[in-house]
């Protein structure tokens, strides 16, 4: 019998399905508020910084107005020079590079309860750490690494709303 996902997960899974409206919200906010208020890059590497120290690398997938760019282009198109270009400003920016490197000692981490895991393996299939690199990582087999701990991992949190028996979660 298919249980009913509690109210939290469910908060969860809203958000996670309109991540980008999310994004495209932030993104277009901050955009104009450093245009109208002359607000310093370094205040926004600061922010970035503390909320990677609590939530570990969420600024480029929910908040960063350049990532709202680069997924709109990725929706456009899938070519390579497309997912290269994505890649490299990740590369030139300080905020991916901090917030990537405190995903593994961020407060809020992507945890999982073994208890309740039927290794159905659904978490791995929405990963793209795990697709690009299946031997290192899975979110549900320990004997590998927990994907959310690297510095690729942009809390999507993706893997967290598939999971059917909420046995992963993210929290601190
Ligand atoms: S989706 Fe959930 S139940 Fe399935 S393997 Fe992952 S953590 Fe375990
Ligand atoms: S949040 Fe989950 S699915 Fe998304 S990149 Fe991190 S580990 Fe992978």
């Amino acid at each position: 019998m298919k249980t009913k996902a509690p109210p939290k997960r469910k908060i969860l899974k809203f958000f996670v399905k309109y991540r980008t409206v999310s994004l495209v919200g932030f993104g277009l906010w901050l955009y104009f508020a450093m245009s109208a208020y002359n607000i310093s890059l370094w205040w926004i590497v600061l922010a970035g910084t503390i909320m990677g120290i609590v939530f570990g690398k969420v600024f480029c997938r929910w908040v960063c107005p350049i990532g709202m760019v680069m997924e709109f282009l990725l929706r456009l198109s899938a070519d390579a020079k497309v997912r290269q270009m994505y890649a490299y400003h990740k590369l030139g920016c300080p905020i991916a590079w901090i917030s990537g490197y405190l995903n593994r000692f961020s407060i809020f981490r992507i945890k999982l309860s073994a208890d309740s895991c039927t290794s159905c393996g659904i978490c791995d299939k929405k990963c793209y750490i795990v697709a690009m690199e299946p031997a290192k990582y899975s979110l549900y087999k320990t004997v590998k690494s927990n994907p959310g701990d690297s510095y690729t991992c942009s809390k999507c949190l993706e893997c967290v709303a598939a999971c059917p028996n909420g046995s992963l979660n993210y929290k601190s």
